[in-house]
């Protein structure tokens, strides 16, 4: 039978994890750890990200801050804001909402950001750390998406992983850690050539394309274990609906298993946010 992988249940215990290390870390150095989330702007998907952070974050004994600026806030307003937040000793992580306003640039922001405080992994310094394999801060969703695969298979050694999409902030952090796990990984992207038959010949399939139920159930080899990233809003029987890139439906009766939509990498996403947030509180830290 089809595993469902529940990334809401596993989110829960990771939080609840947390929680008690952020009680002894806030004992041993007398700090709560500290996250500052920034949302520019009135984008509605963002403003329900930046809220279940700012929830989970005090649900796991956090101090959390969100700074709104408007739509058409300058850069230059923007950027005095991370500095400001860059010098707070109560600050740790700092995170920016993406996809910022168009006439901002997300590049100067993400270097902007003080490398020990990139809680989101995108920083230069951080990308290049994981590449090494010496990472610290490393992107959440990737990293949710790994404890997902290590509650389902434990070593991951040896596997064929298909990671479709290569963005910076999933697809190619994604292959970096499962490389480090001893898969075999194809990375494959929208020139990529029959990709149908690519994913047939995986163990694991990573989606995180961004098209609502493009994977069907004939890319998928019977047992295999498929991790959906995609959020994608679409209108089904004229309601609004969240849905997946994976035709969940389909692909759940052939794979071994499979993460829903919602309820699967979302919650992990910010699970994992949180583990970096008490990382770079930590990192920070005289020693
Ligand atoms: P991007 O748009 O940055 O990247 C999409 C990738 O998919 C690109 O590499 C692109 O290829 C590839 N692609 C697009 N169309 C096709 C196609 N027809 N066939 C094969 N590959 C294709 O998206 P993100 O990586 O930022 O996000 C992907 C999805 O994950 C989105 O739905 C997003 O909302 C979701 N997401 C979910 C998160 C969560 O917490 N659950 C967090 C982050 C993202 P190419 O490079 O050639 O253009």
């Amino acid at each position: 039978m089809t595993k469902i992988i529940d990334g809401k249940k596993l989110s829960a215990a990771v939080v609840e994890s947390l929680a008690e290390e952020t009680r002894d870390f806030a004992a041993e150095f007398d700090l709560v750890p500290g996250l500052a989330v920034v949302l520019v702007g009135e984008d509605p998907a963002s403003q329900v990200y930046v809220r279940n952070k700012v929830r989970q974050a005090t649900a796991a004994g956090m101090r959390s801050i969100e700074h709104r600026l408007p739509a058409d806030a300058a850069q230059e307003q923007l950027n005095s804001l991370i500095e400001t937040l860059n010098q707070d000793p109560e600050i740790h992580g700092i995170l920016v909402q993406l996809p910022l306003p168009a006439h901002l640039s997300e590049p100067e922001i993400i270097q902007l950001i003080a490398a020990e405080k990139d809680v989101d992994g995108f920083h230069p310094l951080n990308v290049g750390a994981l590449a090494s394999g010496t990472g610290e801060l490393i992107p959440c969703t990737p990293l949710g998406c790994m404890l997902m695969l290590q509650q389902v298979h434990g070593d991951l050694s040896g596997l064929h992983a298909v990671v479709i999409g290569r963005s910076n902030i999933v697809g190619k952090p994604m292959a970096q850690l499962l490389l480090q796990a001893n898969c075999t990984i194809t990375v494959v992207h929208s020139r990529t050539r029959d990709i149908e038959a690519v994913c047939r010949e995986a163990d694991i399939v990573i989606a995180a394309v961004g098209r609502p139920e493009m994977v069907k159930s004939s890319w998928i080899k019977p047992g295999a274990t498929v991790i959906d990233v995609g959020i994608n809003a679409v209108e089904r029987e004229g309601k609004r609906k969240l849905v997946g890139d994976v035709d969940f439906q389909s692909v759940s009766s052939v794979a071994g298993s499979i993460s829903p939509v919602p309820g699967g990498v979302g919650p992990m996403t910010i699970a994992c946010l949180l583990k970096n947030t008490l990382k770079a509180a930590r990192l920070q830290q005289p020693h």
